[in-house]
């Protein structure tokens, strides 16, 4: 059979593709070659942005509540085949298929906000700043931008970016993972079918080499992108020297706190689900469990009983909690930090090395480990993962899981678990990450509100969706404006315009 080759997306149209400029794409469950995936560099780039270009002038200029339609119209059309965009992530993600399932309908929840554009896009006006003088406020387009993501969420993280970047009436390109293209080619032609004009949104694939160029462009006026650390760094300190708007959130090593009053069924469930949903490939993931006095002890056996259910296998089979890791480089980066977990000292009570699937050996399958404890002095304790590996961490004080928290490399999301109200009002007003659960372990914001990060989890000065991608993907203009009578203009002035 011969594999087929998924294509850029530019001007409303695939475009075609050599063979010889792709690479593969896996489905992990399996570990065989399902498709093959351009890499676009400076040429495809320029490509897109001059479709982008022309695109802009009349995009910018529709009416408001036809651009809106377009937004209902793209809506029902991803409701319509939420079922086979996540089919088409579980295939090449290895996520199980209810969970893809879930992140269609998590990414749908800002498609949903942009749909009530023509009220987001409303500038102010301020009458009588001085004497017969009104001043009014627009939101306007910045052009052409772009939208750089990773490949853990196909569909939700992308859709967090794109509605607004949109809605707000620039054009688009994307740049997806090459690792998860499936559901991207969908989403192309959905907005086809949806009725946006052709080269409003557009798509490359590539890596270095087509993410240099979007930097480089003079023409793309803001990127924002959503990935690892060195890279979204790396975005952040080249584009912001082109002067470009660039917004980037990046790795994370998520926290749970559970305090020894805290429901411990509720924690147990909740450690398990946060730490091994989705492989642990999640950035939003619970990697370390702190355990406050005796916590630890009445938390870990409750853990070890969930755990020894999990069941592990193809994400489209039926009652599998956990799929494949999603690339067979990334399970042996796995495997090496957990040798590194043991050689640094940390106790082994669950070890997920040496799993092989039954009936799908060549699939990139891996089991869970869990370790206790762990400290900060060793690197599984400060670097992400970004896989099945749970690690826990005992202290004696609510002060010291706190520092921990405050004081970690990375600030993206945190929990915690406990039954006692002045203890989670206390870790709400001091914790120093932007998102925070209190008996919820995975704390995403609904997708009408931001989304951010701290320290090496975010390079960017405001958080992304909401208000503040409005802000990020608009330029503000004062207009300051009067209708004097012909002839009442009142007498000729050199001074500085005062406002009485
Ligand atoms: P990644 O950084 O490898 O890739 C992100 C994007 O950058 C992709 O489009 C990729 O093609 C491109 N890219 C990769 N290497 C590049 C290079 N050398 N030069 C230029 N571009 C490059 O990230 P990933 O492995 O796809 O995703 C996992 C990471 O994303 C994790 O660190 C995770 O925590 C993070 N993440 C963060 C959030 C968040 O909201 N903070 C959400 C999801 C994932």
């Amino acid at each position: 059979m011969v594999t087929p080759i998924i294509s850029h997306w530019i001007n409303g149209h695939s475009v075609k593709v050599s063979p010889k400029k792709t690479g593969l794409v896996y489905n992990p469950a399996t570990g065989e070659v399902i498709a093959r995936v351009p890499r676009g560099g400076a040429k495809e780039v320029e490509e897109a942005t001059a479709a982008a270009q022309k695109a802009f002038p009349a995009w910018r200029d529709t009416p408001l509540i036809a651009r809106s339609a377009i937004f209902f119209a793209y809506r029902e059309l991803c409701w319509k085949y939420r079922e086979d965009m996540a089919k088409l992530i579980t295939r090449d993600h290895g996520k199980t298929f209810p969970d893809a399932l879930s992140e269609v309908v998590r990414g749908l929840e800002t498609v949903e906000f942009a749909c009530g554009l023509p009220m987001h896009l409303a500038g102010m006006n301020t009458p009588n700043v001085s004497t017969n003088v009104d001043v009014h406020t627009l939101r306007q387009p910045l052009g052409v931008v772009a939208g750089i993501t990773p490949f853990n969420f196909p569909a939700m993280v992308p859709m967090w970016i794109y509605p607004i970047a949109l809605m707000t009436g620039n054009t688009f390109i994307w740049k997806p993972s090459s690792h998860t293209p499936e559901a991207t080619q969908l989403q192309a032609e959905l907005w086809k079918r949806a009725g946006l004009p052709d080269g409003v949104f557009n798509i490359i694939y590539g890596g270095r080499e087509a993410v240099n160029a979007l930097i480089d462009s003079p023409d793309i006026k803001a990127i924002q992108f959503v990935g690892s650390t060195p890279v979204g760094k790396m975005v952040h300190e080249n584009g912001v020297k082109t002067g470009k708007r660039v917004a980037c959130y990046t790795s994370a090593k998520n926290a749970m706190v559970v305090l020894p009053d805290a429901d411990m069924d509720l924690a147990a469930d909740s450690a398990v689900a946060a730490g091994y949903g989705s492989a642990g490939e999640r950035c939003m993931a619970q990697s370390l469990i702190i355990t406050v006095g005796d916590s630890g002890e009445k938390l870990l056996p409750l853990m070890k009983e969930r755990i020894a259910k999990l069941k592990i296998g193809p994400g489209m089979d039926q009652g599998i909690d956990m799929g494949p890791i999603y690339s067979a480089e990334h399970r042996e980066s796995i495997i090496k930090w957990i040798d590194n977990g043991v050689a640094e000292g940390a106790k082994l009570v669950v070890d997920g090395r040496s799993f092989i699937h039954p009936t799908n050996p060549k699939g990139f399958f891996l089991g869970v480990t869990l370790f206790d404890y762990v400290t900060p002095k060793m690197t599984i304790f400060h670097e992400e993962i970004f896989g099945p590996v749970l690690g826990v961490v005992r202290v004696e004080t609510f002060d010291e899981a706190l520092a921990l928290i405050n004081g970690h490399q990375y600030g993206n999301g945190t929990a915690i678990f406990t039954t006692d109200g002045g203890a989670a009002r206390r870790f709400e007003l001091e914790v120093d990450v932007p998102m925070v659960g209190i008996n919820i372990p995975i704390p995403v914001p609904a997708g009408y509100l931001s989304f951010g990060g701290t320290r090496n989890s975010c390079f960017a000065d405001i958080q992304m969706r909401g208000e503040d991608s409005i802000r990020f993907f608009t330029k503000q203009k004062e207009v300051t404006l009067r209708w004097p009578k012909p002839g009442k203009q009142g007498p000729l002035s050199l001074v500085f315009p005062g406002n009485k």
